[in-house]
């Protein structure tokens, strides 16, 4: 199966290639030429499969050059029970009024992100050794918070590789800046931008297509590649929990084969629940898709206006830090995919949005994407009064980013009298954010976060995920704070690595 670029179809590569590139040297995103089915006789031998081999069965249909072995033995290491506390990768939790919550972070950092970052760092390694590729790889990260742990956690210490993440001073929660700037290895380092995250994530994205920059590495055995959901490699992994929680749903009795689901997303970056669009055009039973935003609300006026984007608002710090992005970049895959993959349409709007930080889709586009996507939103108010209600509703614990798709979900039930059953994507323990929750939940607010993990524990009779309590007296090693016209600056430091 061929990749191509979204602003060049032109540009045609391998799935190794598209990977260890990590996107487009024309900053277009790569995507599969055709999306592969499931059929009906895949499902029914997917119901009998654990969650290493659903994964590796779904990426093998879009890793064409990697072997069926390769894949089995990536999924092996990546969701291994010692690092998901179990065989259960993640497990669905069924709630009231058609709530399925699709548990996703039960991996190492405690976040979804380790659902694609935990499998990125062996499709990547054997990407290079399938390219031919000598160089080292460079990975340059832009993270609202979640992905940079995750992925300096997937790639410490791996060889032939070096790590290099950015993230919002003011705009990550201190649970997951500690994360980061205590984290171990040789190869990794971890720079703080005075700015947000769409500044880190464009920085980033010019430094990738900059081609002084790349000879420059080039002719230190270096080349740059991404960890970010830009990157098909990040993307691929998220489209197998969709199947598997339909799989799980099956199995449990609760759905019967060939029902439909709605599939309800906590949304930043449009990357989490594109990997859900993905699924579904491979042949999953999926009614809607539900995009969840937080005050951050740029998606929902696109779903709600016609497909009119418009970045040119104020941007809010909020209590669901890892979606406060308001390009989002996965975006332009979707629209590549319901433009009947027209590299020009998307060139054309992508560069309107560079430009003038808004376009507007043709009629007939948009009423393609309607067919497929409701969203909504909600403030930090109705987050928080979602976290008390459903805790002592329903006795179920959730983090902030899983709030924010709940109430949307309530919202969309509530209006559109739908009644399929719904899996809600829940992207992050509660524990990480675990001072907006106790906060929520009405108890004491400690100064020391990770002091505030026991409240949490206390309240709830909840043990709180070891790597979180494992932070307990560690001291950061990164400390380094650059303007945001200072990200090209800092790439020395990882040259020096
Ligand atoms: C990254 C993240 C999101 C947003 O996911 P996208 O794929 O960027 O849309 C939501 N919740 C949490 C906890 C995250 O870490």
């Amino acid at each position: 199966m061929d990749y191509v670029s979204t602003r060049n179809a032109g540009l045609r590569v391998s799935a190794a290639k598209a990977i260890a590139t990590g996107i487009a040297p024309d900053g277009g995103l790569f995507c599969p030429t055709e999306i592969p089915s499931l059929t009906k006789a895949d499902l029914d031998a997917l119901l009998g499969m654990d969650y290493k081999a659903r994964a590796a069965f779904i990426l093998g249909k879009y890793l064409t050059d990697f072997t069926a072995e390769e894949l089995q033995d990536f999924t092996q290491k990546a969701y291994a029970d010692e690092k998901f506390g179990g065989p259960n990768t993640a497990p669905v939790v069924d709630l009231k009024d058609g709530k399925h919550i699709l548990e996703l972070w039960h991996g190492p950092t405690c976040a979804f992100k380790d659902m694609a970052l935990q499998m990125l760092p062996h499709l990547l390694t054997a990407s290079l050794k399938k390219t031919g590729e000598t160089r080292t790889a460079c990975i340059l990260v832009a993270t609202s918070g979640d992905t940079g742990k995750a992925a300096l956690e997937g790639f410490a210490d791996v060889p032939g590789t070096k790590i290099m993440v950015y993230y919002p001073v003011d705009g990550v929660s201190p649970m997951q800046k500690l994360q980061m700037t205590t984290q171990k290895g040789d190869n990794v380092e971890v720079v703080a931008i005075h700015g947000n995250f769409d500044d880190a994530q464009s920085a980033v994205k010019r430094i990738f297509t900059d081609k002084a920059t790349a000879e420059k590495m080039d002719a230190q055995g270096l080349m740059f590649s991404s960890a970010n959901s830009i990157n098909w490699g990040r993307l691929a992994p998220q489209i197998a929990y969709y199947v598997s929680a339909y799989c799980d749903m099956v199995n449990a009795g609760t759905i019967q084969m060939g029902d439909k689901i709605n599939i309800c997303v906590p949304t930043g970056n449009f990357g989490n629940i594109l990997a859900g669009y993905f699924a579904k055009q491979m042949g999953l039973p999926v009614h809607k898709f539900i995009c969840a935003s937080n005050r951050n609300n740029v998606l929902t006026d696109f779903f709600k206006n016609q497909g009119t984007y418009d970045r040119n608002r104020p941007f809010y710090t909020t209590d669901s830090p890892s979606m406060d992005i308001l390009i989002s970049s996965n975006l332009e895959r979707l629209l590549f995919y319901i433009s009947g993959q027209n590299d020009k349409v998307v060139s054309d709007l992508m560069g309107q949005l560079s430009r003038d930080g808004r376009y507007s889709l043709a009629k007939e586009l948009f009423e393609k994407i309607a067919e497929d996507f409701d969203a909504g939103y909600c403030d930090d108010v109705q987050t928080a009064e979602t976290i008390r209600k459903l805790w002592d509703e329903e006795h179920y614990l959730a983090d902030t980013h899983t709030a924010v798709a709940v109430r949307v979900y309530e919202n969309y039930r509530r209006t559109t009298l739908d009644k399929t059953p719904t899996v809600i994507a829940s992207t992050a323990s509660p524990f990480k954010f675990c001072r907006a929750v106790v906060e929520a939940l009405g108890g004491k607010l400690e100064r020391d976060d990770v002091t505030q993990l026991d409240v949490l524990s206390q309240m709830t009779g909840m043990e709180a995920p070891a790597p979180l309590a494992a932070l307990a007296g560690k001291q950061p090693r990164f400390d380094r704070v650059v303007p945001k016209e200072g990200i090209l600056d800092t790439i020395d430091l990882l040259v020096k690595l």
